[in-house]
């Protein structure tokens, strides 16, 4: 419990205040499963730990290996029997059994030590076939681990029974299903950026965060009792009651104003020259509708539907889908809805789906690419949107879409599932169809994409990382993630010029329609349309009244001139 500080400081990713005890969420990474020895005091329950993660495993790769023989031959799902085969290789599942026993280590340890005397003794062998043998154990053990942790991971119990702040060294957005929502008052982290999935959770749920802390473990204990001060991006460590007293006013202060700005609520959006500015909502599920619509919003501008999938433990079925998006519509009715499918990849990853890593995931098998590779994803949620349009006002689109023969293929398929459906006489709206602008591909060929689709909403989160070549979730860059840098603006006005030229709407749902500082600047670009966090949607609404379009414009082009 040795504490060397007593304040830290971060990138505040969410801007708020909180105060309450904290409570560390122990992630481990990979590494740390490796490395640490744990000793446990039940080898006879590690044991059927450890037996029960080499059967959940074995079934995986058998079911993997069923799938591999249908889809690409026999010869192929050879590879899976031979892993099938490892887990009851008496060289490891024995060796890390007597470790259990023996020496009373972890089962994630105990395999890891036997992975490296393997190693060891592999590294003597001539035989090239042997030595990638190891490979192969190397990845069944990483699975075995994964698992192992995932059983240890399950927190849910564990989670305290008073309201408090998360820490943990990385905040993943899957966690909204790990916890009771209504109990975090903050997060803090040691990585993410601004524009990560977890930071933007935070920012919709109006939760205060701070990222980059330069070390969760060992400077916070669970307990501590701390002052989260997301408007400077600052952490203070059991602090005396003068700084408490000082920052629960500050508190005070900021709900006072967020009271007053509900006035905004019940009026039509406005400049002050009088333009009409429509703000819509981003919005994750029901509850983020409930809380947008108090606000006064035209509309919900993205639905993004992968924290459905993400708080589920395996597949939603059809039915599953089509029962959230029902009501999802229904509630919003007659407001229309923007529901985006399924926008897989990077820092948004199903464990269930079991999809292999990638090297560069940002730049890998995200959005769309996934989806048209896997139909049987792609297909069941179309249907439930489909079977659902009943019910409201809805409008699909289809995230990173890049190149051309993309929408073609979408196209065909949503073609062929109308036909499907108007054959078995279920019923449906003609649902328009956009794609998001987020890669600079799809801006650069806008004016093409234009004449296939009936909308774009431009991602400014993703466009602002693919076109600076910045991770979004990499805290050592956040500093270069700069949506107002204007390389990115040039594409915004882009797209914005083909949407005009060829009547389309186009509106705005990356963080940036959520940003005090951006607002003018995209206002003056041309655009009319912002998706919006619903805890942001009356700020907003208040910085719209301000602005004239003039002077904005203006400032637009002077920012767009800039060199950076
Ligand atoms: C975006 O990229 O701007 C966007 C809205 O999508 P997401 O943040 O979910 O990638
Ligand atoms: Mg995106």
């Amino acid at each position: 419990m040795i504490k060397t500080k007593k304040e830290y400081s971060g990138i505040s990713v969410s801007q708020g205040i909180a105060l309450g005890k904290v409570f560390i969420f122990k992630n481990f990474s990979l590494d740390d499963l490796i490395f640490e020895e744990i000793k446990i005091e039940n080898p006879h329950l590690e044991l059927k730990k450890f037996k029960a993660a080499l059967e959940t495993c074995k079934s995986r790769i058998l079911n993997l290996k069923d799938k591999v023989n249908k889809d690409l031959g026999e010869e192929k799902a050879q590879i899976f029997e031979a892993q099938s085969l490892i887990l009851e290789d008496p060289l490891l599942v024995d060796e890390a059994e007597r470790l259990i026993k023996e020496e009373k280590f972890s089962a994630v340890y105990a395999l890891a030590k036997t992975l490296d005397n393997l190693k060891l003794e592999f590294s003597k062998l001539e035989d090239e076939y042997l030595k990638s043998r190891l490979k192969d154990i190397e990845d069944i053990v990483i699975n075995l681990c994964i698992l192992l942790l995932e059983e240890d991971n399950n927190y849910k119990d564990k989670e305290p029974d008073f309201p408090f702040i998360l820490a943990a060294e990385e905040i993943y957005p899957s966690w909204t299903a790990k916890f009771d929502k209504n109990k975090i008052l903050g997060f803090i982290s040691q990585k993410g950026g601004y524009n990560s999935h977890s930071a933007i959770l935070a920012r919709s749920m109006g939760i205060p965060a701070i990222i980059g802390i330069e070390k969760i473990k060992g400077s916070f204990n669970s307990n501590d009792y701390i002052i989260l001060d997301a408007l400077q991006g600052k952490v203070f460590i059991n602090p005396k009651d003068e700084l408490i007293n000082k920052y629960k006013e500050i508190q005070k202060r900021e709900e006072y104003k967020k009271q007053a700005r509900l006035n905004f609520a019940d009026i039509l959006t406005k400049t002050k020259d009088g333009a009409r500015i429509y703000i819509y909502a981003n919005i994750a599920n029901l509850e983020d509708l409930k809380e947008a619509k108090k606000y006064g919003i035209d509309g919900i501008g993205l639905l993004r539907t992968e924290m459905m999938f993400l708080e589920k433990e395996h597949l939603p079925s059809e039915e599953e889908q089509f029962n959230w998006y029902q009501q999802i519509f229904k509630e919003a009715y007659p407001i229309s809805v923007i529901i985006r499918a399924l926008d897989l990849g990077a820092d948004k990853n199903l464990s269930y789906l079991n999809l292999p890593k990638e090297n560069n995931p940002a730049l890998g098998e995200r959005g769309i690419r996934l989806l048209l590779r896997k139909p049987e994803i792609f297909i069941p949620q179309l249907k439930a949107i489909f079977k659902a349009s009943q019910s409201g006002n809805v409008k699909i689109m289809f995230p990173m879409v890049s190149f051309w023969e993309e929408i073609l293929q979408i196209k065909k398929i949503i073609k062929n599932l109308k036909e499907e459906l108007k054959h078995k006489k279920i019923f449906f709206k003609d649902i328009p169809l956009g794609i998001m602008l987020e890669t600079p591909s799809s801006i650069l060929l806008a004016n093409h994409f234009a004449k296939e689709v009936d909308f774009f909403s431009i991602g400014s989160n993703d466009l602002a990382q693919y076109t600076l070549a910045v991770d979004r979730t990499n805290e050592k860059i956040d500093h270069l993630y700069q949506p107002l840098n204007p390389g990115v603006l040039f594409l915004i006005k882009t797209a914005l010029k083909a949407a005009f030229k060829n009547k389309i709407e186009i509106s705005l749902c990356g963080e940036m329609a959520s940003e005090l500082e951006s607002l003018p600047i995209l206002l003056g670009l041309g655009l009319r349309k912002l998706s919006v966090n619903p805890a942001k949607i009356l700020e907003i609404k208040e910085a719209v009244f301000k602005i004239n379009l003039k002077e904005a414009e203006i400032l637009a082009n002077k920012v767009l001139s800039r060199k950076s």
